[in-house]
């Protein structure tokens, strides 16, 4: 048992509960107090409703003041009793305790299986067990220098990686290319770089942070957390700084990877390992067109994710290419600067109305998260339930849905006529933009980008929104198909990553001396996005198929696969194996799976172009299946399916 300990005195108790969300409170009050009267029939709360304008669902319960003080003075009680007496805290809630509290405060029905995963990403149940003893037990058994595992990347996945590792006792090593952790939260730094997730979902659910200071944190504040993370974990001595692979082999003799890994000093070192987990993202090499007469601009140029910080923009004429999230987010402040702004717009993007971008967390929330008793495991479950799958009924085609150019169903349907209205009421005196901005796609073919003053800024008058396409970059500006030259002093490239490219420019050659390059072509598959036939022992994180577009934090995902790639570690060392391979047969039936799904989705849709395709138009970025059904297809490893030897 352990004990609680609440600090504080009556106001700082006060304060919080006037910030706290009280369909949240009503289930501390539960599992504090084991009262069932606090799900009783006078407590229910309203259905959550999203009003208009707002990305955040009204999930206030809907209370008059009476009942809200009543909440509240019995929060204050019972808290108040636990400090000044103590107590033990209780156990964590059953899953069909979880199933019951969650039903009663989101006044919907939920499934097991949702709150199953809900214990999980709440840390009320700790997902390691699943392998933690039997992987610690088969790592003790071996020789410490037996048995290693390279990870490649310190971004957000291979510091979790990293963090399993180290927990399990496995010897790793964690090789970074950059001079520093953080992944694209280093390297991204353009101005309001930062997070469209909730950032109480968009942390690990094993190291929930309670002092976000934003609901959607910007970019110092998110690498700060991760480059935390290496410390609080006691990972930072196992990463090797400014270390880029260039290539790896496997020998099919010996069961090792050996990697070519290129140090700061240029010297290339040759490191072998039992296992490589590939945690080099998709998001992190740009993607520059070859615009002709590109190398003869006479100004300064520069992409989004490698901002030059040492360039003044102040007063300059300045080109934006690219409309997508990176571009929406920088636009306004660089606008605000810049004498002139021209916006290159290839395809408009959906917009999503967001009055809560800029909220601070509350000074009374902040508290309740870090010292109410189960307050912040509640308060992720209802955010995660808010914010995972609530769009997914937009995504699938509805075969008898007869406006398949516009949208995928009804609901998408719907989506696409309030987003028009904003985007109307947005543009104010410049409706003469509304046909350019107004997408072709449904809604959730592409990532929806959440409203940063998107249309406010391209209605400026000092901003041009240029619709043509561009032909050329010429010393002066950049041409376009209508023959004018837009006269630019600096082009920024918000123009996205070389995606399609997993992996990319690693050179990864198999156990039969093929490359990944070559295996893939242009359509790049593997078993649950992880596991490759022909590179045994290889796990991708972030790989294949496995994107989020309608919902979700992408820490979750790359969570789902750590805990798989756990499983298999243990799996194969259990078993005395030096090897674990995914046979033929079995990725090409889960990956004929995901193409079937994927046509029929929003992201597949024939009007969208987007850098979830490859040149056929096979969505090769995006999970086909809800973030829920990814939880559960990766949940338990499966032993009879993989090749062992
Ligand atoms: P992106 O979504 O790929 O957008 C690239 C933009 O450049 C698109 O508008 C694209 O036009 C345009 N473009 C590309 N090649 C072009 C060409 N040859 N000529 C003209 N325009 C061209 O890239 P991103 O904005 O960097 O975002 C990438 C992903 O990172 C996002 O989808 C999201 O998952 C993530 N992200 C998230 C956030 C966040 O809010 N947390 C912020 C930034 C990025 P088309 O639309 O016509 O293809």
């Amino acid at each position: 048992m352990t004990a609680i300990r609440i600090p504080g005195t009556d106001d700082d108790l006060r304060r919080a509960l006037d910030d706290v969300n009280l369909p949240t409170l009503l289930l501390v009050l539960t599992q504090l107090s084991g009262d069932a009267r606090w799900m009783g029939e006078r407590y229910r709360p309203a259905p959550i409703v999203a009003p208009e304008g707002s990305l955040f669902p009204d999930d206030s319960g809907g209370y008059d003041e009476e009942i809200a003080a009543e909440i509240r003075a019995g929060a204050f009680d019972l808290l108040r009793q636990v400090r000044d007496e103590g107590g033990e805290l209780p156990p964590a809630p059953t899953l069909a305790g979880m199933r019951r509290m969650m039903a009663f405060s989101t006044a919907e029905p939920v499934e097991d299986e949702f709150c199953a995963m809900l214990l999980e990403e709440t840390h009320f149940v700790d997902r390691d067990e699943d392998w933690f003893a039997a992987l610690q037990q088969a790592v003790a058994r071996r020789d410490e220098d037996d048995f290693r595992v390279l990870v490649v990347g310190a971004g957000p996945a291979g510091i979790c990686a990293g963090i399993k590792l180290a927990k399990a006792g496995v010897s790793y090593r964690i090789v970074e290319k950059n001079d520093s952790v953080g992944g694209t939260w280093y390297e991204n730094s353009y101005p309001d770089c930062g997070v469209d997730t909730p950032n109480h979902f968009y942390s690990y659910s094993f190291d929930r942070n309670p002092n976000w200071s934003g609901y959607f944190s910007k970019r110092d504040e998110l690498y700060a957390y991760f480059d935390a993370c290496v410390d609080k974990f006691g990972i930072r001595d196992a990463i090797e700084l400014e270390s880029e692979v260039r290539a790896m082999r496997y020998d099919a003799d010996t069961r090792l990877w050996s990697v070519d890994v290129r140090r700061a000093d240029g010297g290339v070192e040759t490191l072998e390992a039992n296992v490589v987990i590939s945690a080099v993202g998709q998001l992190n090499r740009p993607n520059i067109p070859e615009f002709e007469g590109l190398e003869s601009f006479e100004g300064t140029s520069f992409h989004s994710a490698r901002w030059r910080h040492d360039v003044d923009l102040e007063g300059r004429r300045v080109a934006v290419v690219g409309t997508g999230c990176s571009a929406v987010q920088l636009l306004p402040k660089t606008a605000a600067k810049a004498a002139h702004t021209f916006v290159f717009q290839r395809s408009p993007h959906w917009v999503l109305p967001n009055e809560n971008y800029y909220r601070p967390v509350e000074a009374g929330l902040v508290w309740a998260l870090n010292h109410i008793p189960f307050y912040a495991e509640f308060h992720r479950a209802r955010m995660i339930f808010g914010f995972m799958d609530r769009n997914w009924p937009a995504v699938p085609l509805d075969p008898a849905w007869e406006h398949t150019d516009r949208a995928m169903n009804e609901i998408s349907d719907g989506m696409r006529a309030a987003l028009t209205e904003y985007i109307r009421e947005q543009l104010g005196e410049r409706q003469d933009l509304l046909e350019k901005c107004v997408p072709q796609f449904p809604v959730l073919a592409k990532r929806p980008i959440i409203d940063n003053e998107w249309y406010p800024t391209v209605a400026r008058d000092d901003v041009d929104l240029v619709t043509e396409e561009i032909v050329a970059v010429r010393p002066n500006g950049i041409e376009t198909s209508d023959g004018m030259v837009h006269e630019v002093d600096a082009i920024i490239f918000a123009t996205g990553f070389r995606s399609n490219l997993f992996l990319w420019p690693m050179e990864v050659v198999g156990r039969s001396g093929t490359t990944l390059g070559e295996r893939w072509g242009d359509y790049p598959r593997a078993y649950k996005g992880m596991l490759v036939p022909d590179y045994p022992n290889l796990f991708c994180l972030y790989g294949p198929n496995t994107n989020i577009v309608h919902g979700g934090s992408i820490l979750y995902t790359i969570e789902c696969q750590v805990h798989y790639v756990m499983q298999c570690l243990a799996l194969m060392l259990g078993r005395d194996a030096q090897a674990l391979e995914i046979p033929e047969q079995i990725n090409d039936a889960y990956n004929d799976e995901v193409q079937e799904i994927s046509k029929d989705l929003a992201w597949g849709h024939p009007n969208v172009h987007s850098w979830y395709k490859n040149s056929d138009g096979r969505v090769v970025n995006n999970s086909p299946f809800s973030n829920l059904e990814y939880w559960s297809r990766t949940h338990d490893v499966e032993p009879n399916r993989y090749r062992m030897s």
